[in-house]
């Protein structure tokens, strides 16, 4: 690892630089950041939870916790807890989840129903047929201030090692032969990769950067598919501001009546702000069939990496993914479900429900009938 090109500053980038640099720290860096409005990594706050139907992706959830709670990490999360609501036909995910928990040695999460909820919020209107979980040990993180951070750590080390920070994009891959030579920016920029490894870590661009350069997909499945979800703020007033305070987050896999959107309700003690206005923001993630990223060395190029596929669930791994990355970069083994055509079919589907049915004029139809259903006098909580 004399020599690493780093292209994508999101998750997977970032998390590499670190890694790197733990292992081999007189590595040349060369890190090509263009960030994104359309980026999963520029949200503005992300979940930490250790909870996934199978054991293997809980491994990594607890190793990962496990960072948040006790390195430089731990300063940007707030262990505020989550309640997380199941539909009626998605149960099997919790008892999945209750099982890897008891592999793990970890209790079991107890079902409740929407007393928890009024338990938590007061009154509030929740449906009945629900099932309500409470995970104490989940966390929110505050994510801007989290990237901002890991950016200016990756900056900082590429140049104190005598490497090139570009702030810029990078247009096409030039490739020779069983090489990559050379990688053209967006304003026109020639830097010559000969010699060196490149990490192509672009999230959801990947299919883009590699058919724009000419360069084979992955198998299908493999590829990350660019998948969008709505994100945005409310504008709460000062009596919701008192009512979320020190509350847990709320979460709904949202499946059933309500499975139009992926809904998620975040509100933590130092990130509730009153925004000035209702903000919306559209962001895309890259999902992999089994929603297992593609963390491997592409079979035509021997000095390309190709490391994406957050499938809606990897900022948490921020401080260990690219502890994964450095592995394919020394040559050392790595679990097949990440590589270019595992050879096992995986089922590691965490969100079963990714692609949105309904747009928000069917969420607007969906808020107005619980309008007209709802007692006037109760405060009603987003989740539906
Ligand atoms: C709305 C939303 C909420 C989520 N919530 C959670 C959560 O609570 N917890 C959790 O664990 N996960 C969550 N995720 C998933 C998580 O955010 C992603 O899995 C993760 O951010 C993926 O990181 P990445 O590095 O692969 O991709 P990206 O974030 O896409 O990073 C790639 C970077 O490369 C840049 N780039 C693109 N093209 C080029 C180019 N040609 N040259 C140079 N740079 C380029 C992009 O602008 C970007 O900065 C969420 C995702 C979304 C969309």
């Amino acid at each position: 690892m004399d020599r690493v090109i780093i292209i994508g500053t999101g998750v997977f980038g970032l998390s590499t630089v670190d890694h790197i640099l733990r292992r081999s720290p007189t590595t040349l860096l060369t890190i090509i950041s263009q960030p994104s409005r359309l980026a999963p990594s520029d949200d503005f706050s992300k979940i930490v939870r250790v909870d996934y139907p199978t054991s293997e992706r809980m491994t990594e959830a607890l190793k990962t916790q496990e960072q948040w709670n006790n390195s430089n990490f731990s300063k940007f999360q707030h262990r505020i807890g989550r309640i997380i609501i199941f539909e009626p036909d998605d149960t099997p995910t919790l008892e999945k989840i209750n099982k890897a928990r008891e592999e793990h040695g970890l209790e079991r999460r107890q079902p409740s129903d929407s007393t928890l909820m009024r338990d938590t919020f007061g009154k509030t209107v929740t449906p009945e047929h629900l099932t309500y979980v409470l995970a104490p040990d989940d966390s929110i993180v505050d994510w801007k201030a989290c990237m901002c951070d890991a950016r200016e750590r990756a900056k900082k080390a590429c140049t104190d090692n005598g490497g090139i920070f570009y702030e810029s994009g990078v247009a096409t891959i030039v490739k020779d032969g069983a090489q990559i030579v050379a990688l053209i920016l967006e304003d026109g920029e020639r830097i010559e990769t000969k010699g060196a490894q490149i990490v192509l870590a672009v999230g959801p661009w990947l299919a883009q950067v590699l058919a724009a350069s000419g360069i084979t997909l992955p198998p299908n499945g493999r590829t990350p598919v660019a998948t969008g979800l709505f994100s945005y703020a409310v504008q709460l007033n000062d009596e919701q501001v008192e009512l979320f305070r020190n509350k847990p987050m709320v979460t709904h896999g949202g499946k059933g009546r309500t499975h139009s959107l992926y809904y998620i309700f975040l509100v933590s003690n130092s990130l509730l702000t009153r925004y000035a206005s209702r903000t919306e923001a559209r962001f895309r993630d890259g999902v992999t069939e089994t929603q297992d990223p593609i963390i491997a060395r592409h079979p035509d190029f021997q000095n390309l990496v190709c490391a994406a596929g957050g499938s809606f669930n990897r900022a948490k791994d921020l401080p260990t993914i690219g502890s994964i990355v450095t592995d394919v970069l020394s040559g050392q083994y790595v679990s097949d479900r990440y590589s270019w055509e595992p050879e096992t079919r995986y089922s590691h589907r965490d969100h079963s429900h990714l692609v949105a049915k309904g747009d928000f004029a069917t969420m607007e139809e969906e808020a107005q009938q619980d309008g007209q259903n709802s007692a006037t006098d109760h405060f009603s909580l987003a989740v539906i």
